[in-house]
């Protein structure tokens, strides 16, 4: 079983504006709008990091077996997976 970490080939920021983010972050928090509004509208901009489900900052792309895949994450889960940790500390 290959148990190697899978590397990014690519680690971007989400191309978003800070007021577009300000806005996204006042729609999440607002009680009466629906999830299923919030996560069209996260979708359309942006996505939910693959682990908290939170707002999403960074994209890595994989490739994995000729197919490129591409995971999105905040900023604190980005600095808790090791393999990009690493990358920063460089
Ligand atoms: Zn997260």
């Amino acid at each position: 079983m290959a148990t190697k970490q899978k590397r990014p080939f690519s680690i971007e920021p989400l191309n978003i504006s800070a007021e577009k983010m300000e806005q996204l972050k006042i729609l999440m928090r607002r009680q009466d709008v629906n999830s299923h509004v919030k996560n069209v509208e996260l979708q359309k901009v942006q996505g939910k990091c693959l682990r908290c489900g939170g707002l999403a900052s960074t994209i890595l792309k994989y490739r994995v077996q000729g197919v490129i895949a591409i995971e999105r994450y905040c900023d604190e889960c980005l600095k808790s997976i090791p393999v990009i940790s690493r990358y920063f500390l460089k």
